[in-house]
């Protein structure tokens, strides 16, 4: 049934040229939505296992068109970064998830609480990306261990000098760095003794089928014990039962993440969980 619905989804998609139009469209409308205030970050929690408490969220981005409704970033991602958008749509991104974290800071209890920004391979390209964040976060008075910078693991393939520097600015300067995806891409191992990663984040590929698929948990498992021995700790990504969390906990994964917990949110409405989850 899966097979047909991606065929039935094939068959409706676009022919080539009317794509690249929309893609272009897309583009253009893109520049227009951070004017016009049509974007916005929501906030995923990450539930530390060990105390049952969220102790970090991811910041994802959300755009509301007036035409298209609320598209999702799998489409409009991959075109900010072909078009280089990215870039400045990044620098907003950081802005925005830098002052959620003052916000949180300012309603918590000092209890641990970090936010956690997807930072694409293309704004790594960039010669002010550190810079430019780390302005925002003096300008907001932000302390750096507030943020984590999430990465994906095509990055740390390129062994680009300027690159390395950057990473290790980023973290000499407070903040911490997590692998995205972990497993899906090249998983060359190598590179993570070169780095200094503070979290791997488990990609939910292997988190679906966890209690189904022997093959699959070994792999998790393996990943979080591979994690462990290099000073690392694991984040399972699109935690969606109390099955699967269970069997992660069993296999001492860190930090989970998924809609079991919640679904992301609205920055305000995520801060108010947690002030009603406190009262509780
Ligand atoms: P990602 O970084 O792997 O983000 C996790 C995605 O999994 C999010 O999708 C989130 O909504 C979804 N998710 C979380 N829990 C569950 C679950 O239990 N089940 C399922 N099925 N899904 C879950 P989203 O928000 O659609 O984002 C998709 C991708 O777009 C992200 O994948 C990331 O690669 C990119 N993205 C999103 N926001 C940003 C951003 O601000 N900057 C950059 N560069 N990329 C972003
Ligand atoms: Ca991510
Ligand atoms: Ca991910
Ligand atoms: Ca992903």
């Amino acid at each position: 049934a899966k097979e047909e619905g991606r065929n039935a989804y094939r068959f409706f998609t676009p022919p080539m040229h009317q794509q690249a139009k929309s893609r272009l469209l897309l583009a253009n409308d893109l520049r227009q939505a951070l004017a016009d205030g049509q974007l916005q970050i929501w906030l995923q929690p990450i539930v530390d296992l060990s105390t049952g408490r969220v102790c970090k969220a991811e910041a994802l981005l959300r755009w509301q068109h007036p035409v298209h409704g609320m598209v999702p970033p799998g489409q409009f991602i991959p075109i900010a970064e072909e078009t280089g958008i990215i870039v400045e749509l990044g620098n907003w991104i950081f802005r925005q998830a830098a002052a959620a974290a003052r916000q949180w800071l300012e309603q918590g209890d000092g209890a641990p609480c970090q936010v956690s920004v997807n930072v694409s391979p293309r704004q790594f390209v960039s010669d002010t990306l550190v810079d430019t964040c780390l302005a925002a976060l003096r300008e907001l008075d932000v302390p750096p261990h507030s943020m984590v910078i999430e990465i994906t693991e095509g990055l740390l393939l390129t062994d680009r000098a300027d690159i390395v520097d950057k990473l290790a600015r980023l973290r000499s300067a407070g903040m911490q760095l997590a692998l995205d995806d972990f497993g899906t891409g090249y998983s060359a191992m190598a590179y993570l003794k070169k780095f200094n990663i503070d979290y791997l984040k488990v990609d939910r590929s292997f988190v679906r089928d966890l209690d189904a698929d022997p093959s699959d948990k070994a792999i998790a498992e393996a990943i979080i014990v591979m994690a462990h021995k290099l000073g690392l700790k694991t984040i399972a990504e699109g935690v969606e039962t109390v099955a699967q969390r269970d069997l992660l906990a069993l296999v001492g994964c860190d930090m989970v993440q998924g809609y079991l917990y919640a679904r992301p949110m609205p920055v305000a409405e995520f801060l108010a969980s947690l002030r009603s989850e406190g009262a509780a």
